[in-house]
């Protein structure tokens, strides 16, 4: 597994696209090229006294736009082409949803699991430090967020580091997915989730492409397997279950659970918080191979873990018609043709976890313009709406029943902006990667690729380096 590389299978989708675009060698090359990669080393003194050599990596994939905006995550599996392959992704990513900066990863090649929190506070301090002295973070240079393995804790580490070095206004712009007192916003925990959500109900409601795949338009019913219960499987979960999906299968890295009647997220969730583990979950049966799970009938397979968690072995058993990548690369590219043979939908990766990024974006916003999102007009368009309201009852002769009212008059606060802007945002580029798929006759993922390449070539043309 660990021979696939990574990078190489970003960069053969990028080819593929390249066909659909009127740019130069010279220029796609230079889209596709990773411009920076830093490797750190430093010493971690363990809990016990002990010395441990830490490895991590940041890599900035392209400058076109600036920060470089891309998560850190704490795996065994990072190394410099996992990193590349990442920050490559962030790039594309950040294209097709429009918004507004350059690609970058970072990742350091640990365990969480294994490590003590004053262990992983000295790692994170540490590496924002290396950090700074490369000049590799920045609210105008390169803005880190969480992936797998990190949070928001980590993440107030990165800033309470960078400020006790940076005390300057803008600061707090140095990281996103912090903790909502420390210059964080509402919703960014659940960012990726609710976008992956977004993504496959506008899928699902496209009534032609469903037809072909024999399934029934909208999300209603779908039955739904997801692979990784972390913070992207768990809200990804949730929300599909919310819009009226049926979570039938859970797989863990230490074991998976089934019940085709359907699970309650919430009540796993609850489960897992207490045991540590989702397996002896009440009411659904126990799996001990976790991958297996993926190969049971389903309509929607999630998988929300890691890279090159479907390849061409393990493809033709796996019967999901719509293969939802909430994760970065969970599908090799032989198993993506083997699906796109078959007939199946793949909403990728560049696209479909673009959520996570997009209320980054949101919360870097914020950070930078020192207010709230609807700190300044909630209580006038509350006041509003109330007034027309009352001028309404004044000339009909009757009252709204009290609840109707409050509901009525609510404006919009910090949650509902968010919302409203990931939203609009996964539908509308849904809508403009589905064009492209449609007039090409091509993927989702292809497409995603043709979209990000025309948006990121057109900032070098507009630079008049590749006239
Ligand atoms: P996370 O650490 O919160 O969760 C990952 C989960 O996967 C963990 O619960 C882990 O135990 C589980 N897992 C590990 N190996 C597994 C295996 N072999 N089988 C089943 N489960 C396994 O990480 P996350 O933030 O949810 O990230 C998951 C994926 O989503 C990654 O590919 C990441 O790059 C991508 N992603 C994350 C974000 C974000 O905002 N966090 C944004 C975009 C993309």
């Amino acid at each position: 597994m660990s021979q696939i590389k990574f990078f190489e299978q970003v960069n053969k989708n990028f080819d593929r696209a390249a066909k659909y675009v009127k740019y130069k060698s010279g220029l796609l090359e230079q889209i596709k090229i990773c411009n920076t990669t830093c490797h750190f080393t430093f010493p971690l003194r363990k809990d016990d006294g002990s010395i441990e050599t830490i490895h991590a990596w940041r890599a900035q994939h392209s400058h076109h736009k600036l920060p470089t905006k891309g998560g850190i995550r704490y795996s065994l599996m990072v190394n410099e082409d996992e990193v590349q392959a990442l920050a490559a992704l962030m790039t594309y990513k950040c294209a097709v949803v429009d918004v507004p900066f350059g690609g970058a990863k970072g990742g350091v090649k640990i365990d969480s699991k294994k490590y003590s929190r004053d262990e992983l506070e000295r790692i994170t301090r540490r590496l924002t430090f290396e950090l700074i002295k490369k000049g590799f973070i920045g609210p105008d240079i390169d803005v880190p967020a969480p992936d797998y393995g990190t949070g928001a804790q980590e993440m107030a580490w990165i800033l309470d580091t960078f400020q006790a070095v940076n005390p300057s206004i803008n600061s707090e712009g140095c990281v996103t997915g912090k903790p909502i007192g420390l210059g964080g916003i509402r919703g960014r925990t659940e960012a990726t989730g609710r976008g992956v959500f977004f993504g496959v109900r506008e899928a699902c409601d496209q009534g032609d492409d469903m037809k072909a795949l024999g399934l029934s338009k909208g999300l209603d019913g779908k039955s739904v397997i997801v692979q990784g219960f972390g913070n992207v499987g768990y809200y990804s979960a949730k929300y599909l279950m919310e819009g009226g999906a049926n979570i039938i299968g859970v797989a863990e890295y230490d074991g998976a659970i089934y019940n085709a009647k359907g699970i309650d997220v919430e009540a796993l969730f609850k489960h897992r918080n207490e045991t540590g583990s989702i397996t002896g979950f009440n009411g659904a049966e126990n799996i001990k191979d976790s991958k297996s799970v993926m190969e049971r009938e389903c309509d929607i397979l999630v998988p929300a873990a890691l890279e090159n968690q479907i390849t061409i072995d393990n493809a033709p058993r796996i019967k999901a018609k719509i293969i939802a990548e909430a994760a970065n690369g969970p599908i090799t590219q032989d198993a993506h043709d083997f699906f796109k043979d078959r007939g199946a939908l793949i909403i990728p990766d560049n696209y479909l976890n673009a959520g996570g990024v997009t209320v980054s974006y949101f919360e870097w916003l914020r950070n930078l313009s020192h207010v709230r999102f609807g700190r300044m007009d909630q209580r006038f368009e509350e006041n509003s709406a109330r007034r027309m309201l009352q001028a309404i009852e004044a000339l009909v002769g009757d009252k709204f029943p009290v609840d109707t009212l409050s509901k009525l008059v609510q404006g919009a606060d910090e949650r509902k902006l968010v919302d409203s802007g990931l939203e609009d945002t996964m539908i509308t580029a849904y809508n403009e990667i589905n064009d492209i798929k449609n007039e090409h006759g091509i993927d989702l993922r292809t497409a995603a690729f043709v979209s990000a390449i025309n948006k990121v070539a057109i900032m070098y043309e507009k630079m008049g380096i590749f006239p």
